[in-house]
Formats: structure tokens, sequence, C-alpha cells
């Protein structure tokens, strides 16, 4: 009898022994997100393709994210496809803009505003198929993604008026190390490099395709989890040409009555189109350890910790230290502050009368500043009173207006915030704040996340030939203060 207790004993330590290290050693969960840009409003089939899709997703219990354009919402509804709606329906809805390549598209319409301007633009232009969109199906757009390559920075705070937490696109415009960002407090799934992955039509293709599916899915479990980013339109199974390339292709914008028809590929090369994205797809879904995720769960999987509980003194600590190498994001172990972040804790670290550090400040969110200064100073000596009214003033402004200022005042002279921020980050790491502070001159490095403006950013066929962008690309990298990688839940 007591040897049989023994031996009970033993197996269950066992085999609690193997269980508890099987745990440790399972693979990380990647997580695949497949999106369809559904735009094409003028070549009927298109219809019928989004709802082959639809079902496809339907039938294996696991749901794909159609990205809806305004306009084939409405076209949807008018020419009576009910079934198609209801076919969407059973994926996630999210929102492509109201009219896509009709011109001015939103990189053309922000080009020039500033960010006020652009932002209440964006939202009279892009509020108003986002409104047939809520109508059709019933719910808000999950996220949203940019016509072709018509970004703006301006869209960011659109899409938070909007209730859209998810930027959910391919483009070059915004990269933080080709991994999911948050950036204008927007989630990004923006640029995901090797993380972003087709599959052609022919077999040889599909084979290809699982092949760097695998490989990324690896990669992924290596970095402890992550996301792979798939994305087609449904008109490519049915077409031959996109259906805005041969309306609006360099500028051009028809009258809605000359609008033609694309061509339209074989009844056998649709079915080799349909066929071979099946296969990719049920090779995906077949793997071990992934899980597909809509974009409506997205935003689920990457948590925002920043703002859940105060910042501690050591976490200030770190922030001016790393601030004193570079301004950019810093990484405080379990969560990210951006270098605006950063900054706003600064500030409010600065406040103490007695000069010591607070053990503990709160942050609100707030945009990157709306324009660059011309005229500052860089240089100067300050009692560091001075510099505490002009912190107190930065969170003042951040806080009643939601956004940074462009300029902070020391003494009646005009600082950039990145040399405020190198200059607190100085004195808050000092032994003493005592005697005259000498003025630093700071330089923005999170800035090298937002590209310049070069031609081929701008290479999307329905641009204007010869499109640049280069005021909206320097409002672009004032907002590089929100910038920050995206931590994914299951890893810290
Ligand atoms: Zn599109």
């Amino acid at each position: 009898m007591r040897m049989s207790w023994v031996l009970l004993a033993v197996v269950v330590f066992t085999s609690l022994v193997t269980w508890s290290s099987q745990a440790a050693e399972a693979p990380a969960t990647v997580y695949v997100t497949f999106w369809f840009d559904t735009e094409d409003f003028i070549l009927p089939q298109a219809d019928d393709a989004a709802k082959r899709l639809a079902e496809m997703f339907a039938s294996r219990h696991v749901q794909a994210t159609f990205k809806i354009v305004g306009e084939k919402a409405r076209v949807l509804e008018e020419r009576g496809r009910d079934d198609v709606i209801l076919a969407l329906a059973k994926n996630d809805i999210a929102y492509h803009s109201t009219l896509h390549s009709v011109h001015p598209t939103p990189s053309e319409y922000c080009r020039d505003l500033d960010w006020h301007e652009g932002v209440s633009e964006f939202i009279r232009r892009e509020g108003e198929g986002l409104r047939t969109l809520r109508r059709v199906f019933g719910v808000n757009g999950s996220c949203y993604g940019q016509p072709g390559g018509s970004w703006t920075p301006q869209s960011y705070a659109a899409l938070r008026e909007f209730g859209i937490p998810l930027y959910l696109d391919e483009t070059s415009h915004v990269n933080v190390k080709d991994r999911p960002f948050w950036y204008c407090g927007v989630l990004n799934i923006l640029r995901l490099g090797d993380c972003v992955i087709r599959t052609g039509w022919t077999d040889d293709e599909v084979k290809q395709a699982c092949t760097r599916f695998d490989k990324a899915q690896e990669q992924l479990i290596r970095e402890g989890g992550g996301i792979v980013s798939i994305y087609y339109h449904p008109c490519e199974f049915v077409h031959e040409q996109f259906w805005d390339g041969v309306n609006f292709s360099h500028g051009a914008n028809p009258p809605r009555s000359q609008w033609k028809l694309p061509p339209m590929k074989s009844p056998e090369a649709q079915e080799q189109a349909f066929g071979a994205f099946e296969a990719f797809l049920d090779h995906i879904i077949a793997r071990p350890g992934v899980r597909l995720v809509t974009a409506r769960e997205i935003p689920t999987l990457y948590p925002d910790r920043i703002y859940s509980h105060p910042l501690t003194r050591s976490d200030i600590q770190t922030i001016a230290k790393a601030f004193r190498k570079e301004v950019s994001y810093v990484d405080l172990g379990t969560r990210i502050a951006s270098a605006g972040e950063g900054l706003l804790a600064l500030c409010a670290a600065a406040q103490s009368p007695d000069g010591s550090i607070p053990g503990e400040v709160s942050l609100e969110f707030a945009y990157g500043p709306a324009s660059a200064p011309q005229l500052f100073i860089t240089e100067g000596k300050f009692p560091w009173s001075d510099f505490q009214q002009a912190a107190r003033e930065v969170l003042e402004i951040a806080r009643a207006s939601g956004q940074m200022p462009s300029l902070a005042w020391v003494n009646g002279q005009p600082v950039r915030p990145e040399d405020l921020a190198v200059t607190l980050a100085a004195a808050l790491t000092a032994e003493s704040r005592q005697g005259d502070i000498a003025l630093q001159k700071g330089e923005l490095a999170a800035k090298k996340y937002v590209s310049d403006d070069r031609p081929g950013l701008w290479g999307w066929v329905i641009l204007p030939k010869g499109f640049s962008a280069p005021h909206m690309m320097e409002l672009a990298k004032l907002q590089v203060w929100t910038i920050k990688p995206a931590v994914l839940r299951t890893t810290k």
C-alpha cells in the first residue's frame, strides 16, 4: 500500500515536471491577419469576388478583415447585393476611404495644409464614406488604411476622432524596425518587412509563399511571438488590371459617365487565382501555433501600458539617462515611453519645489507639435526655477490642447522641445539643481523613423506625375514625438 502511494507520488511529480517543461518550451503564438482592400466600385464582378473570399473564410470558421471603401458599400446597396453585404459581415469590417482614387486623394488634399486644417479636411472628406460604411454594415470600421500610397500624418488625429484605434496597411512613410508601432496614439501595422507575405497565382508561387510563411513564423517564434500581415484586393482575383489604373492614373479625373471597366481575367485564370489563394490559406490554418486575428482583435494584442499606471522614480531616471544619449522612445522594461511621453514625464518630474525627483508621475496622451519653430535659442544659462516654469507651461498646454507646444519659453526666450528635453534630462540626473543651468542642444533622433520626402515615396500610379509632399513629411516628423514600438501582450 505504502509503496503504491510512493509510486503514485513519483508518477505525479514526473508528469508535473514534464508538463511544466513542455509549457515553458511551448513556442510563442504567431498571429496572422488577412486583409482585403475592397475598393473596386466600378467592376460588378469584383462584388462576387469579395463574396467568394468572405465565404472562403467563413466556411473554415476563421475571419479576414475587409477594408471597404465608402463608395463600394454604397454601390453594393444600390446593386441590391445584400448577399455580398451579409457574406462580408461574417468577417471583420474596416475602412478604406470615401472614394479611394478619385482625385484629390488624401496626400493630394493634405499636401500643403497645416496640422489642424489637414485633420479637419480629412474628417470632412473621409467621414462621409465612414458614415456610409457604418450605415450599411451597422458597425464602426475596425481599422483604416490609406488608398494606394496616399498616406498623410493628419489622418491619424482624424482616426482617433472616428474611434478607429488601428492603422493597417503596407507603406514606407513611417516604420519602426519592420514591426508594429504606435504613432499619434494609433497602433500601426504598416511595414512588416519579412512578415508581409503574398502568393502569386501559380502552383510554384504558392509553394514559395508557404515556405516564406514558415520562415516568418520561425523568426517570430524566436522573437517571442508577433504578427504576419497578408493582404489582397478581391478585384485582383478577377481582373487583369486595377479598376483605378484604367481611370485615374497620373491625376486623371474623368467624370463618372466616362469611367471604363477594367479588363477581366479568363474564367480559368480566375479559378487558378482563387485556388492558389485557398491553398495558401489552408497551409497557414493548418500550421500549429498559428492564430488568425482580425483588425478588431489586434489592439487587444498590443496594449499601451504607459497610461495604465504612473511612472516611477526609477522610470523617470531611466528616461533622463536615455535622453542624455538621444531623444527617442525609451524602453522601461515592461512598457515603452515615446519621446513625447518621456519629455512630459521629465516636465512633471521637474515640478518639486525642493528640486527632488517625485516618487511617481502620471501621463496623458498628447500629439507632437503642430509646427516647427523658426526662431529659437540653443544656448544660455538660467536658474532651475526658469526651467521649472517652462516645464509647467509645457504640461499645461499639453493637458489643455492634447498636443505638445511647438516652443517652450525659458525666462522669455524661445526654446525647442528637444532642447528642453536634453536640458531637463541633464539637470535631473545631476547631483543638484543649484546655480545656473546651461541650456543644451538636442536632436529628435526619433525623426529617423519617418521617411524623408523622396520621389520613390510617392510611386502610386494614381498620384500626379512628379508628386512630392515636403511640407507634409515635415509635419509627419513632428509627430515622431509619439512614436514607439508596440509590445505584444504575451511577451512582456
Ligand atoms: Zn486600396
